[in-house]
């Protein structure tokens, strides 16, 4: 399939406005996969007003004509996988399996929104005033503007996409710099699929000026963002101004408990399929291993192995199990932690540097940490790369205390087999994912919630379409 890799403003593929350019960059060969538009906040504005023309007319659409289209392009998705998750491999370089998967969730994404969207009710409510009839509707918020992160280009993008243009709204979408071409074939397959002109739109561009935009522009009612904790609070100050609604997907710091009544061995090889999925690079990753004092040398002498074995390189090759960083700059913030915890007495077990005879890509040894202070920034901030950091724990008590000293709360994740200990865990740790005995907790189905500094709103599940809506109370009164 060919695919046309420009801005989609208005129904129709065009440059940017200011004639500017963006390189789209191999991170395993360095070498430029596409050259594609790079706006700024004149396109966002031209695209909002697009939208904002188009939101009546898709907001009262019955839901089963949105559903047809969303439909459909969920099945386009899935007759195309391979040829789709190659383009996101070349992008962001993680292997072609994971690329392959991520699209297969989108698809998941689009599917179930298209059904869910049937089910938007609303209520009546019975009044304690005669002749007087109260009824709650439910209305699209208007126009979106969806902003994403590199990490999942293709599960960020439709788990916002899919979402709000299933509720009625219409949709402004901005990628990530370094993975803008997963988004525009997903805006390729839209427009396939039959999406009216202006309900969806796709822009590329600087960041910054194109936020500020869509927090100014009075007919953008909503931004979906996905993205650091540092950004999502630039928005939320914009916000504060403006009143724009925001779902706000940010950073984690996710705690893994594992207590030593769990099949040890076990734990230790799923902790490090899950935590160098995606070369670490994942909101909801494993990231501070809290291994009980008694079960850490039978984790360590787990884990340390099965990651010297884990294959590093380019992501098209069908043996690799660790792609490259997306970039120089987050592959230099991961060695400058690692070489700073190193300086205050951290021990690396594996790793810890780049891998030799790669001189080309953004490569990182798959990494494992002992000793690691609590006040080191090691294990205090996001790594979101392929660094394993452990640490212990006496007791329960002790563990949740410190699972719960960070400002994040997306993911946590126990391992144990006593039903107090799995109770006592999950209710007191203040995190919106929490993950017993597994790790994957999230769904299409269910919603996908950062507490704290890690989110605002909910995305995927019904939770994640009630945030696309707005709430109505309509009284009728003095009925005769
Ligand atoms: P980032 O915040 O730098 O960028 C995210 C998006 O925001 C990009 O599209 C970027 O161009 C845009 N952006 C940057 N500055 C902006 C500004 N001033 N105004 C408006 N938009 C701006 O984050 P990143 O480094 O691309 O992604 C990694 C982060 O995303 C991690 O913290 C990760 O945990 C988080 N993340 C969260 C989820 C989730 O669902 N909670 C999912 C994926 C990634």
């Amino acid at each position: 399939m060919t695919y046309i890799y420009k801005q989609y403003i208005n129904g129709e593929w065009v440059e940017a406005s200011n004639g500017g350019t963006w390189e789209v960059i191999n991170p395993a060969t360095e070498e430029v996969v596409q050259t594609v538009p790079y706006g700024t906040a004149d396109d966002a504005n031209a695209a909002i007003e697009a939208a904002a023309r188009a939101f009546p007319e898709w907001a009262n659409q019955t839901a089963y004509k949105r559903a047809a289209i969303l439909k459909k392009a969920s099945d386009i998705m899935r007759s195309r996988l391979d040829e789709l998750a190659r383009t996101t491999t070349l992008e962001c370089g993680k292997p072609l399996s994971q690329s392959r998967g991520e699209w297969f969730t989108a698809a998941d994404l689009f599917e179930w929104f298209a059904e869910e969207c049937k089910r938007v009710y609303g209520r009546t409510i019975p009044s304690r005033v005669p002749r007087k009839r109260m009824t709650v509707i439910k209305q699209p918020i208007g126009v979106v503007g969806v902003i994403t992160a590199w990490n999942f280009p293709a599960y960020n993008t439709a788990r916002a996409w899919a979402a709000a243009l299933a509720a009625g709204c219409t949709v402004v979408a901005k990628p990530a710099e370094d993975t803008p071409l997963t988004a525009m074939e997903m805006t390729n397959i839209l427009v396939e699929a039959g999406i009216p002109t202006g309900v969806m739109n796709l822009i590329n561009g600087e960041p910054a000026p194109i936020g500020q935009a869509m927090l100014d522009h009075p007919d953008c009612r909503k931004i979906s963002f996905t993205g650091s904790t540092e950004v999502g609070r630039i928005l939320m100050e914009g916000s504060a101004r403006t009143f724009t609604r925001l779902g706000l997907e940010l950073g984690g710091n996710a705690p893994v408990i594992v207590f030593p009544d769990a099949d040890i061995a076990r734990v230790a090889k799923g902790a490090v399929s899950t935590k160098y999925w995606n070369a670490g690079q994942a909101c909801t990753g494993p990231q501070r291993f809290m291994v009980q004092e008694s079960a850490l040398q039978q984790f360590i002498d787990t884990v340390v192995p099965a990651v010297e074995a884990l294959k590093v390189g380019n992501g098209l090759e069908s043996d690799v199990a660790v792609g490259p960083i997306i970039n120089e700059r987050q592959r230099g913030r991961i060695e400058s932690l690692v070489m700073e915890g190193v300086a205050h007495g951290a021990t690396v077990l594996t790793g810890g540097s780049r891998p030799a005879g790669m001189d080309k890509g953004f490569f990182y040894q798959p990494t494992v940490v002992t000793n690691v202070a609590l006040d080191q920034r090691l294990y205090h901030e996001e790594i979101f790369g392929p660094v394993m950091p452990i640490t212990t724990f006496n007791d329960v008590d002790e563990a949740i205390y410190m699972a719960n000293q960070t400002p994040y709360g997306l993911a946590a994740y126990v391992w144990t087999n006593d039903l107090n200990t799995a109770i006592k865990a999950y209710e007191g740790l203040e995190f919106g994912l929490v993950g017993v005995n597994e790790w994957y907790p999230q769904a299409t189905e269910a919603p996908f919630v950062g507490w704290k500094a890690s989110g605002l709103g909910a995305e995927a599940g019904a939770e994640g379409l009630e945030d696309y809506l707005e709430t109505k109370l309509v009284s009728i009164g003095n009925i005769r």
